[in-house]
C-alpha cells in the first residue's frame, strides 16, 4: 500500500487574532515518503505541525493524519504517531534502558514487548556500553539517535521530526539520516523540518513555506530545475528573498 496517503491536508489555516500564521496550505504525504517541511524562521512550520500532531485545533480547512481527523480524533492521532524534537527529548536523569522502558510504557507496550524492544534497540544502536548510563551524560548526537528510536517504539505509521539534528555534528547528522532512510524503507512516513539544506536534498519531496503559505512543493531535483539553480540552498534563498 505504498501509494496510500498517510497525511492529507486541504486548505488548512491557523489564525491568531488578526494574524494568519498558516494560510490555506494543501498537500498529501504518501506511506514511506520522506517529506521535508522547510521555511525561514517564523514561516509557520511549527504552527502547521502542531495542528497535524493533534495539539492545536485548526482555524479552517481539513486534515487527517494516519487516517484520523485533526478536529475530532486528535487523541487518536497522538497515540498513532511518533514525534521527536530537540526540545522534547529523553529524560536526562534516567538511564538509556530506563528511558526506553518509560516511553514504552507510555506508548502502551507490554512488559514483554518492552524487554524485546530494549534489546533490539541497544543492539541496533550499539548501545551496550552505555545502556546503564544516565542519558544526561551522553553526547547530543547519541541522545538524538536514541530519541528517534524511542519515538518509533510503538511502530507508528508516521513520525514527525522537528529539527531533529539541530546542533549535531555533520557525521552524526549523516548517521541520523541513515536511520531515517531505513525507517522510511520499512514503510514509516517521515515528516521532517530542518534548516539544513543538505538535508533537504535527502528528502523525497520538499515543501517550502513563506509567510504562512506553501510557495513550492516538489522533489529536490524538480525544484532545482524549476528555479534554475544548482542546490537546495539557492532554491531556498530565491524563495525566501522573494
Ligand atoms: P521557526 O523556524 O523559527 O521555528 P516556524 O516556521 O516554525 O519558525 P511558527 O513558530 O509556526 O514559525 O510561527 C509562525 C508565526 O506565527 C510567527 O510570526 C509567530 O510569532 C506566530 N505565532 C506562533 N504562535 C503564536 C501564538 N500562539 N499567538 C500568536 N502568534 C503566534
Amino acid at each position: 500500500m505504498k501509494n496510500e496517503n498517510v497525511i492529507e491536508v486541504k486548505e488548512l489555516s491557523k489564525i491568531f487574532g488578526d494574524f494568519t500564521a498558516v494560510n490555506k496550505i494543501s498537500f498529501n504525504v504518501r506511506q514511506g515518503e520522506i517529506f521535508g517541511f522547510l521555511g525561514a524562521n517564523g514561516a509557520g512550520k511549527t504552527t502547521a505541525m502542531k495542528m497535524l500532531i493533534g495539539i492545536s485545533t485548526p482555524s479552517h480547512g481539513e486534515a487527517s493524519v494516519a487516517g484520523f481527523d485533526v478536529y475530532s480524533q486528535a487523541e487518536l492521532i497522538k497515540n498513532n504517531i511518533g514525534y521527536m524534537s530537540q526540545k522534547f527529548a529523553l529524560y536526562n536523569d534516567l538511564t538509556v534502558k530506563e528511558n526506553i522502558s518509560f516511553f514504552g510504557g507510555i506508548y502502551g507496550l507490554s512488559r514483554k514487548e518492552i524487554k524485546s524492544k530494549t534489546k533490539q534497540l541497544i543492539d541496533e544502536l550499539n548501545l551496550g556500553e552505555v545502556a546503564n548510563q544516565l542519558v544526561g551524560s551522553l553526547p547530543l548526537g547519541w541522545k538524538q539517535k536514541i530519541s528517534f528510536s524511542v519515538a518509533l517504539l510503538h511502530n507508528p505509521k508516521v513520525i514527525f521530526l522537528d529539527e531533529p539534528t539541530g546542533g549535531v555534528d555533520p557525521i552524526t547528522r549523516r548517521q541520523f539520516w541513515e536511520m531515517i532512510y531505513k525507517t522510511a524503507n520499512e514503510g514509516t512516513t517521515i515528516f521532517v523540518t530542518t534548516h539544513y539544506m543538505d538535508e533537504a536534498e535527502y528528502c523525497d519531496r520538499v515543501s517550502i513555506m513563506v509567510d504562512g503559505k506553501i510557495e513550492a512543493l516538489d522533489t529536490p531535483k524538480n525544484l532545482k530545475e524549476q528555479f534554475g539553480v544548482e542546490d537546495m540552498n539557492n532554491v531556498f534563498l530565491k524563495l525566501a528573498r522573494g
